[in-house]
């Protein structure tokens, strides 16, 4: 594939071509953020394979732990990130979306360095391709059980704040709530997790979301951030 003669469409990103890429399907344009961890050492090694044939992934930005921007896909173009899965009842997420990927192992914090050109990177791509904050979306929101990033150290809360992410809701759980695994499930799909999975992973996908720190059986507080319809697009 030729190099994009048109260089980035962010200010600030360092424009590095991925062959990993071709058109968006059925005339579909990006409706979807999906946030990415590499899991990998360094920003230097997840570069390289993000833009290697034989790996057959990519993403449109990665961004390192100390900020460097790098734009591998033109954001028209369809990247390989999110594979199977599911949100709010749509497949080919790929043809969707715009992915980030940050230079991050899963098991620690993200960096200020990095969370503030994310920030400004967001608010580009929202204002480009007119992106809602609903439209944002962790990988393990529309693959639960498959992948887990951005995982529990992703401050969520600091890009609802921004109206960067659709902020949860602050409903009540009914007191039963361990006796309401259906309940929970019809709340979870109108929020978007439709992917078809079991009660436990279910549960997993919808705490890595919103609140990380619950643990143990379905509680009442695990109700409260759903409640917003199906509604990205
Ligand atoms: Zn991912």
């Amino acid at each position: 594939m030729a190099p994009d003669p048109r260089g980035p469409d962010h200010p600030g990103a360092s424009w590095h071509p991925s062959p990993n890429s071709g058109s968006r399907r059925d005339g579909l344009t990006p409706s979807l953020i999906v946030l990415h961890y590499t899991a990998m050492d360094g920003a230097q090694a997840a570069l390289e394979r993000l833009c290697d044939p034989v790996a057959e992934v990519s993403a449109h930005y990665l961004i390192g732990a100390d900020g460097t921007l790098w734009q591998m896909v033109a954001e028209e173009s369809r990247a390989w990130h999110a594979g199977a899965g599911e949100w709010c009842g749509q497949a080919d997420i790929n043809s969707r979306s715009i992915g980030i990927e940050l230079d991050n192992r899963g098991t620690h914090p993200f960096s200020a360095a990095q969370m503030a050109v994310l920030e400004d990177l967001m608010h580009g791509i929202m204002q480009r391709w007119s992106i809602a904050p609903a439209g944002v979306i962790g990988h393990s929101c529309m693959a639960p059980g498959r992948k887990f990033d951005p995982g529990p150290h992703f401050d969520w809360q600091r890009l609802a704040r921004q109206k960067l992410a659709a902020e949860g809701g602050h409903g009540e759980g009914p007191q039963n709530a361990s006796k309401q695994p259906q309940l929970f499930r019809n709340l979870a799909r109108d929020a978007g997790f439709t992917a078809d999975v079991d009660d436990s992973t279910l549960l997993q996908a919808v705490r890595l979301r919103y609140q990380p720190w619950l643990k143990g059986p379905l509680q009442p507080a695990d109700f409260s951030p759903l409640g917003t319809a199906c509604s990205w697009t």
